[in-house]
């Protein structure tokens, strides 16, 4: 099964680990935010959940989880049952009273069973290079983007309401066009704008999918131009078409009148020159009659006048 844009991004990200510890805790604060759920072992330690079925996003975690240190994770994979559907990884922090001081320095907890609400977040997210972590965590958590010749669409996608909010506050405060709504039990944070999404997905070290949407755009430009300009060149061919018509009426009315052969010799060669290429454009007819397209334009004048004179009789 092809893997899809989205995945492959990914599994891009999750094979970059940000240099500064302050990114690290960010991006897993906001994963574990995105996917995770806590435990309480019978001796009311706490323990943490973390399902995904990206393999790559499992290996992260439990590498981030790490290097927090102090405490011990393990994981499990749960094969699919159906062809076509995507295995699991369960990443497990075992219950211990460490996890209690793990989960207060990723501000999920905040002393002993107190969950902590999204918003309050921010204090980790002081500085531009945390926020755009925090948001790359909340991407591999629950993020998707559309293949690059698709429309233009990110999102985040939690059911957490809180955390949707408040990722659609960082997204705001740094600028992105962002906007939410909700399907079912779900809410979605999205951009549409095409400049954005690249612009998001090099934030957070996607190069690479950032150069594809760009290039994927810049094909659709040239495309849209090309046919801009083809419509407009049918529109010309168009009204070509009209003014030889008119003028070939013209010729119908002078000939029925008896005129064509009181013509002069200039009108005439016009005449048969017109006859014998209906489809021509003026400038066509002008090269065929060695003459300027003034001078052509002048001679027809001449004719529909004339055609005129009759048509009122
Ligand atoms: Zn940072």
């Amino acid at each position: 099964m092809r893997q899809s844009f989205a995945t492959e991004v990914k599994n891009n990200l999750s094979r970059e680990l940000y240099p500064k510890a302050c990114c690290r805790t960010a991006e897993l604060s906001a994963l574990l935010r995105m996917g995770a759920t806590l435990t309480l072992s019978t001796g009311r330690a706490m323990g943490l959940s973390f399902v995904t079925e990206n393999a790559a996003i499992a290996r992260k975690a439990i590498m981030l989880l790490k290097g927090l240190g102090g405490v011990y994770t393990e994981v499990s994979m749960i094969r699919a049952r159906r062809l076509l559907k995507n295995n699991t990884y369960n990443v497990r922090v075992m219950p211990a009273p460490e996890v209690s001081e793990l989960l207060d320095r990723l501000g999920l907890m905040r002393g002993m069973g107190r969950l902590r609400e999204p918003e309050e977040d921010m204090e980790l997210l002081e500085k531009d290079c945390c926020k755009y972590a925090y948001l790359r965590g909340a991407f591999l958590g629950g993020g998707s983007v559309n293949r690059p010749e698709a429309s233009y669409h990110l999102e985040l996608v939690t059911e957490n309401q809180a955390m949707a909010s408040f990722l659609l506050r960082i997204l705001q405060a740094l600028d992105y066009p962002a906007r939410m709504t909700d399907r079912k039990d779900r809410y979605i944070v999205y951009i549409k704008d095409s400049e954005s999404i690249i612009d998001f997905l090099a934030a957070l070290g996607a190069e690479k999918a950032a150069d594809d949407v760009e290039a994927a755009r810049n094909l659709k430009e040239v495309r849209n131009q090309v046919n801009r300009i083809v419509n407009c060149e049918t529109a010309n061919v168009s009204k070509a078409v009209e003014a030889a018509g008119r003028e070939i009426a013209a010729i119908h009315t002078l000939e029925a009148a008896g005129m064509l052969d009181e013509l002069d010799e200039l009108l005439r060669e016009t005449v048969e020159a017109r006859l014998a290429h209906p489809e021509a454009t003026r400038a066509e007819l002008g090269r065929i009659l060695s003459i300027s397209k003034s001078g052509l334009s002048h001679r027809l004048r001449r004719l529909q006048a004339l055609a005129q004179t009759y048509r009122e009789y």
